[in-house]
């Protein structure tokens, strides 16, 4: 799930202002999961805007442009009429929202990262997208998003029984916890591998197959 949090409604506050009507768009999934972008967070905005805004909807996952372009199709009035859109769901789904309606987007919220919910406040950061994902070596840890230092080959010298320096040994060391995970698959022979450090220079991603 996409993890977000909410900007103070002091910034959208600020961010409004040049405008004269504004449209919210809300996200039917990982936001409403999150209570950042759902029904109730777009109505309490809606609110909270008063007479500037012209209307809102809340997408079922408005960074699928098919899904986007049937949820505001009913709206189209009020989208039109709108100077900018307000976007209470992830960067995806904020750029989504431009690319379908050509309107000035003002992010309500902060996309933070791919992450598992233990329960709804507690989100923790799982994938960074990496586009080659080893965790098969790793026993299921993930060390672009669970090592502090986004290490291949670890664990680093910052490592005190088992916890990890960066933030006063508070978090377990990622690399630790991949070697204990592989030790109980019978699997220790795997962290032995050496990888080569992480190719950062990462190009936009596009799939198109058809
Ligand atoms: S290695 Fe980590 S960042 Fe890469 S795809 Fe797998 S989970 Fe995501
Ligand atoms: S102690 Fe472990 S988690 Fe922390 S930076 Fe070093 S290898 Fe990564």
């Amino acid at each position: 799930m996409i993890i977000t949090k909410k900007k103070p409604f002091e910034t959208i506050s600020e961010s409004i202002k040049p405008f004269k009507r504004v449209f919210i768009v809300g996200c039917g999934t990982c936001s409403t999961v999150c209570q950042t972008g759902g029904e109730a967070q777009v109505k309490e905005l809606a609110e909270r805007v008063g007479e500037k805004c012209v209307g809102y909807a809340v997408v079922e996952s408005p960074c699928d442009m098919r899904v986007l372009r049937r949820d505001l199709a009913p709206k189209r009035t009020e989208v039109d009429s709108a100077d900018a859109i307000v976007t209470l769901c992830c960067g995806a789904g904020a750029q989504s929202t431009a690319d379908l309606t050509g309107k000035i987007i003002i992010p309500g919220l902060d996309t933070l990262f791919i992450g598992k919910i233990e329960r709804i406040g507690s989100f923790y950061e799982r994938c960074r997208a990496c586009t080659d994902c080893i965790i098969l070596e790793t026993g299921g840890i993930c060390p672009y998003s669970r090592c502090a230092k986004g290490l291949l080959n670890g664990p680093c010298g910052g490592q005190v029984q088992g916890k990890c320096e960066v933030g006063g040994y508070q978090r377990d060391c990622a690399w630790v916890l991949a070697y204990n995970a592989l030790k109980k698959q019978g699997r220790l022979e795997v962290f032995k591998k050496y990888r080569q450090p992480a190719d950062r220079s990462r190009k936009p991603q596009e799939i198109v197959t058809r």
